[in-house]
């Protein structure tokens, strides 16, 4: 590990994140490599980047404490990922489900990660276009999904798409204000608890060619 690296982990850990297993997928995925060449050298700030078409890379430490929150001891086969962007979130996602799936509405942003992710040889990932509010009906249902641009409301469609007693992770947009939300579905409805305030990039209906 660099001596960034090191120092990101640190500060991740500071900051809560104690999980074993989302340390080694943070310290396993190679930041560097999913920002742009020019800003390499700040690849492990624990900060969010551009990757162009006006959307970001998260932040570190919003990543690992989504990917804490969503992981659990079972029911760790199939995720959905709503908004590919760089693909780094799916990488380290790609630690712990046996299967990711991807989706990103803005095309040439999906072609150029779904060329980087083969070129990387993460094999348990599959990248889609198309819009997010649909799902992906077609793998569904799925153990968990992870929202990473924020909606004004909860996609029912996404909703359906969940096993069970899937649960879902994603920054909520109430009035103005983002909560990152965990949402577990249950016989009798769906049990929220609000877990951080964050800020994402808004979640949009349609797709960009
Ligand atoms: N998970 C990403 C963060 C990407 S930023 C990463 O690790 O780099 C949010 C992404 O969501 C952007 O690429 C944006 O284009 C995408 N997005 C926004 N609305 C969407 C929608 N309805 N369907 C799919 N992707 C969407």
């Amino acid at each position: 590990m660099s001596e960034a690296q090191i120092k990101l982990i640190e500060t991740l850990k500071k900051q809560g994140i104690a999980n074993k297993k989302i340390i080694a997928a943070i310290v396993n995925t190679p930041r560097h490599l999913f920002v742009e060449s020019v800003l390499k050298n700040r690849a492990y700030e624990n900060k969010p980047l551009p990757i162009g078409y006006n959307q970001t890379i998260s932040q570190p430490y919003i990543v690992a404490k989504m990917s804490q929150v969503i992981l659990e001891e079972e029911n760790m086969d199939r995720v959905l990922e709503i908004g590919t962007g760089s693909g780094y979130q799916a990488a380290v996602l790609s630690n712990f489900f046996k299967k990711v799936y991807t989706i990103e509405r803005i095309k040439p942003l999906y072609n150029k990660t779904s060329q980087l992710l083969k070129n990387m040889n993460y094999k348990n990932i599959e990248c889609f276009f198309g819009d997010g509010f649909e799902g992906l009906n077609l793998y569904a249902p799925f153990d968990a999904i992870m929202i990473t641009a924020s909606p004004s409301s909860i996609p029912e469609i996404l909703i359906k798409q969940l096993k069970p007693s899937g649960r879902i992770i994603m920054p909520l947009n109430d009035k103005g204000k983002q909560k990152l939300l965990r949402i577990k579905k249950n016989k009798s409805g769906l049990l929220k608890k609000i877990i951080d305030d964050v800020f994402f990039v808004p979640m949009l209906e349609g797709t960009q060619s």
